[in-house]
């Protein structure tokens, strides 16, 4: 039997880097893959193919609708989706090969097959052979799947979730979209964008719901004008049955009680992602999980009752976010190479890739009132901004949360174009734990998108803005 440092089950974002950072640091490393290609949920079905959808429909949304005020004029716009399919594929492809590159970079061995527990040291794979391997360490890496309801199941046809909805044949005329989270909407504006009607039922006030109030208020107003999104807010979802393979008939009850009957093409089915802890044989080991599945860890991420078992990512308490499962890789790798890593879970930012993109990081303003913190607000709405005015960019804006005690910055908050980048910035700013005034009087090159980031600080900071 072949005997390791460190096995990683499951090889997304936090699996393969915790193997990559172990194996740097001497360790003699491998990790396990039930399916026949590394990456996770990530790289398969998660942020690589939707971000390559949102990129190729975003273009398409540019031609058809704003080329014009450019000058630029085009005939006959058509979208080819199998063609837009098959670079997201290619993209996917490359990358596993680029996961695959780095794996025999790092001298990191792997085996494909479903990985379980013999005991605390020793994993059956199951694959094309049962092997067994040893290990002084294991990290369980094994994420999360798509969440169904009771009543209503992913038939992988017209009522369908994530996963299937990447790999879509035909263009849905109508789709109603059971959930107003991250994924649900950046898959509606995917297929809005190239013509699709697409109704959101959320169960909670806002869409968005975890982040800051206003940005989920913002990206709504601009659904809706932009894209024609409609919105059932405080509504829940009573039934959704495929009508004879044509359409997927769905009843609602709003919060009047009211009961709204809907129908579409497709239903996707976004109500969160559960972890998935299945053919692990937990019980082996005495590993346990929460009332949602997930892993219970102490704070080095340890499961509890094995010392030498670790777990990170998705299948663990937190945000379900590539990143975040990530710098758990990189925290378990160091701590038990002995270093004393450390992860700020307040400072992971929040991405969603829509255009205009919206970011975050830190408390929302709704937190702050909930934990009684005196707080001031720098708001710079990015129509002030003349790099947004050179790009007709000019919805959003920069919400910057200060601590009206010392000026430190407790939360930013950003719809804008480029977001995603912009708010790494802030990440960097609240990591030193930043006063609103130390970026407002950095120097922002002239004209960006950044700009806008030190106007905000400039509000929060002593209400003196220079461009509003
Ligand atoms: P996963 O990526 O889920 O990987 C787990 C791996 O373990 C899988 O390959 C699985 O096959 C394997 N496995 C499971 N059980 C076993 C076993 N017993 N033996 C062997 N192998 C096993 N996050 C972001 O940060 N940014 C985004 O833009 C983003 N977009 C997303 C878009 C969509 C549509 C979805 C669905 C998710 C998105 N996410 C995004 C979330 C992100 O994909 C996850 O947070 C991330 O993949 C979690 O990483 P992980 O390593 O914990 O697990």
């Amino acid at each position: 039997m072949e005997n390791y440092d460190l096995t990683v089950i499951g090889s997304g974002p936090g699996g393969y880097v915790a193997a990559i950072r172990a194996a740097q640091l001497g360790m003699k490393t491998s990790i396990v893959e039930k399916y026949p290609c590394l990456g996770g949920t990530c790289l398969n079905v998660g942020c690589i193919p939707s971000k390559t959808l949102l990129d190729s429909s975003e273009h398409f949304f540019n031609a058809n609708k704003h080329f014009n005020s450019h000058g630029i004029t085009l005939e006959k716009l058509k979208m080819d989706l199998s063609v837009l399919m098959k670079r997201k594929n290619k993209i996917i492809s490359d990358s596993n090969n680029g996961i695959n590159y780095l794996m025999k970079k790092n001298k990191i061995d792997v085996f494909y097959g479903l990985g379980g527990f013999i005991d605390s040291n020793t994993i059956e794979i199951k694959g094309k052979e049962t092997k067994k391997i040893n290990s002084k360490n294991i990290i369980i890496a094994t994420g999360s799947k798509p969440m169904e309801l009771n009543n209503i199941k992913n038939n992988k046809h017209n009522i369908i979730t994530s996963t299937e909805m990447l790999n879509l044949e035909e263009i849905p005329q109508s789709l109603n979209i059971i959930g107003g989270g991250v994924i649900g909407i950046e898959l509606g504006v995917v297929y809005a964008r190239l013509g699709t009607k697409v109704s959101v039922i959320e169960y909670l006030d806002s869409i968005i719901p975890s982040m800051d109030k206003d940005l989920g208020n913002e990206l709504k107003k601009y659904l809706s004008s932009h894209l024609g999104f409609e919105f059932h807010l405080s509504s829940k979802v009573i039934s959704a049955e495929n009508n004879n393979n044509q359409k997927v008939n769905i009843e609602i009850e709003n919060k009047d009680k009211q009961k709204i009957k809907m129908s579409s093409d497709l239903c996707l089915l976004s109500v969160g992602r559960k972890p998935y802890t299945e053919g692990l044989n937990l019980d082996i080991v005495g590993i346990d999980t929460d009332p949602t599945g997930r892993i219970k860890t102490n704070d080095k991420l340890q499961t509890i009752n094995n010392e030498n078992i670790y777990a990170i990512g998705d299948v663990i308490q937190g945000q379900m976010l590539a990143h975040k499962a990530e710098d758990e890789g990189v925290f378990v790798a160091e701590t038990i190479a002995g270093q004393k890593p450390h992860i700020d879970y307040n400072l992971i930012p929040n991405v969603v890739y829509t255009n205009p993109e919206v970011a975050s990081v830190g408390k929302t303003e709704e937190q702050l009132k909930q934990s009684d913190i005196d707080y001031k607000i720098g708001k710079f709405p990015m129509k002030a901004s003349g790099r947004a005015r050179v790009s007709n960019d000019t919805e959003g804006f920069v919400k910057i949360l200060a601590s009206k005690k010392d000026d430190e910055i407790l939360g930013v908050h950003i719809m804008s174009a480029r977001a995603a980048d912009l708010i790494a910035e802030a990440v960097i700013a609240m990591e030193y734990k930043a006063a609103a005034e130390d970026i407002a009087i950095i120097s922002h090159a002239h004209p960006t998108f950044a700009e806008s980031i030190k106007e905000a600080a400039l509000i929060a900071t002593d209400n003196r803005p220079l461009h509003i």
